[in-house]
């Protein structure tokens, strides 16, 4: 795999500032559905059901969102140390591709795919 070059990184760079916005919109936006639903609010046991299905279902949103917000702060801290295109694990080169899809990708291909095996 090619090493990045500068301009790749920088824009890389810009990507993963964007994104790290992005993310923090939607959790600023998404924690006000994840409140715990209030026994005391006046629904129906119906409503309220739904209310729980709901917040479950942000939660869980909620949790990828902060893992995604993780790894993107991590990509950007790896980037002000200059490790920043490399795998975490192996140490071999991202690739711009993966990294152009992925921006805050912290493993080469080979890596994740034998992680998502295990
Ligand atoms: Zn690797």
């Amino acid at each position: 795999m090619r090493e990045l070059t500068r301009q790749q990184i920088e824009e890389l760079y810009a990507d993963l500032l964007t994104l790290r916005e992005g993310s923090r919109l939607l959790l600023e936006n998404s924690t006000e559905g994840a409140k715990p639903v209030g026994l005391d609010q006046p629904i129906g046991r119906l409503s309220r059901m739904d209310a729980m299905q709901q917040q479950s279902m942000s939660q869980a949103n909620l949790r990828i969102a902060r893992q995604r917000l993780t790894q993107i702060e991590t990509a950007l801290r790896r980037h002000s140390e200059k490790e920043y295109g490399f795998c975490v694990d192996c140490g071999e080169n991202i690739g711009y591709g993966r990294l152009k899809a992925r921006p805050e990708a912290p493993f080469c291909l080979d890596c994740q795919s034998q992680r998502e095996r295990k």
